[in-house]
């Protein structure tokens, strides 16, 4: 048998807009999710034994059974038990780089590259459809995470249809250290004080999803746009998220006097990021909101727009 290096890139949306609730407890969403190259890396071990095991050394990811990482080993050996009866268990050793609970996807990228890896080391020969289709059982963004580039997610955001990739744009994202926002508690108030505007039928929120598809902000993608781009950047969790947290609504202003093609939230934050035309001008943005801004808590990450998701960076025989 093999270990497996692999490389497990964060996502920031470009649009993420609620349509309305579903019978499930979910939302019904349209986004655009982007890859970006700022990535975990996960290696993947066969320890010879019958269990599962987390090391990583960042302070607020967990260990345990709650660790999306091990629930990703541990959907596989509950799909493939003989096979892990076999073969045995796994060391996933995290080497956690992008920002934990900052609505970067972090947990869920980390989950896509151990069905990944687990899918080559046990030479599984599953296809990346039917990974994804157990990657969306660990949650909403892992289908994406495994094939990542520029696509548009509906559904709870696990269905996908990819569009032109977009590189050769650049993100300056900035987040405080000691800020996590809890994605639950986003979505949850969003309800409470939204919901009256939720469309219900499923008719409705089938054309409001084509609407998307069909509009402004794919086709800038699409034409490469950056400029337009950046203006069309939406997300609704903003309504929720920056009322509740005053310091990240004066990053943002902070961001969007500094320039770039346009500022937003990422996901349910608190990470704020601004698009960018060249490294240089992401350079620019974070030196200036570094000036505005002189808290030591708050971190910055420069990051290129990425195609890939999933990759295997190294594998080596045991
Ligand atoms: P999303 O945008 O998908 O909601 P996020 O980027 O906001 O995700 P994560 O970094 O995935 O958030 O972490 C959310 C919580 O999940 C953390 O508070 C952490 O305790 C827990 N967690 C479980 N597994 C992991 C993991 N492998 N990496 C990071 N956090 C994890």
């Amino acid at each position: 048998m093999h270990s497996y290096s692999l490389i497990a890139p964060a996502k920031i949306n470009l649009y993420l807009e609620i349509i309305g609730d579903r019978p499930d407890g979910y939302h019904e969403l349209v986004m655009i999710l982007q890859s970006i190259d700022l990535a975990d890396r996960i290696e993947l071990y066969p320890n010879g034994t019958q269990k599962i095991r987390v090391h990583c050394h960042h302070p607020q990811v967990p260990l345990d059974q709650s660790n999306l990482a091990y629930r990703a080993a541990q959907l596989m050996r509950e799909e493939f038990p003989d096979t892990f009866a076999n073969l045995g268990g796994v060391e996933i050793t995290i080497d956690k780089r992008i920002p934990v609970a900052a609505g970067l996807a972090g947990g869920s990228a980390d989950a896509a590259a151990v069905l990944v890896g687990i899918n080559q080391m046990w030479q599984l020969g599953l296809t990346q459809p039917e990974l994804q289709t157990l990657a969306a059982k660990l949650g909403s963004d892992v289908p994406f995470c495994i094939s990542g580039g520029t696509a548009i997610a509906t559904g709870r955001g696990e269905q996908l249809d990819p569009i032109d990739d977009l590189e050769n744009l650049w993100v300056v994202l900035a987040k405080y250290r000691s800020l996590s926002v809890s994605t639950a508690w986003a979505y949850q108030t969003y309800k409470q004080q939204f919901s009256n505007s939720y469309i219900s039928d499923a008719k409705n929120v089938q054309s409001r999803t084509v609407q998307v598809h069909s509009g402004p902000l794919v086709s800038a993608i699409i034409h490469k746009d950056g400029a337009l781009i950046g203006k069309l950047l939406h997300n609704d969790l903003e309504k929720v998220v920056l009322p509740e947290f005053p310091q990240v609504a004066k990053l943002r202003e902070a961001f969007e006097r500094a320039g770039g093609l346009g500022t937003l939230l990422s996901g349910s934050g608190p990470t704020i990021f601004a698009l960018c035309e060249s490294q240089g001008q992401a350079e620019e943005i974070k030196g200036q909101v570094r000036g505005a801004i002189a808290d030591p808590d708050l971190e910055f990450w420069l990051a290129r727009l990425a195609s890939t998701g999933i990759q295997v960076a190294s594998s080596a025989k045991h």
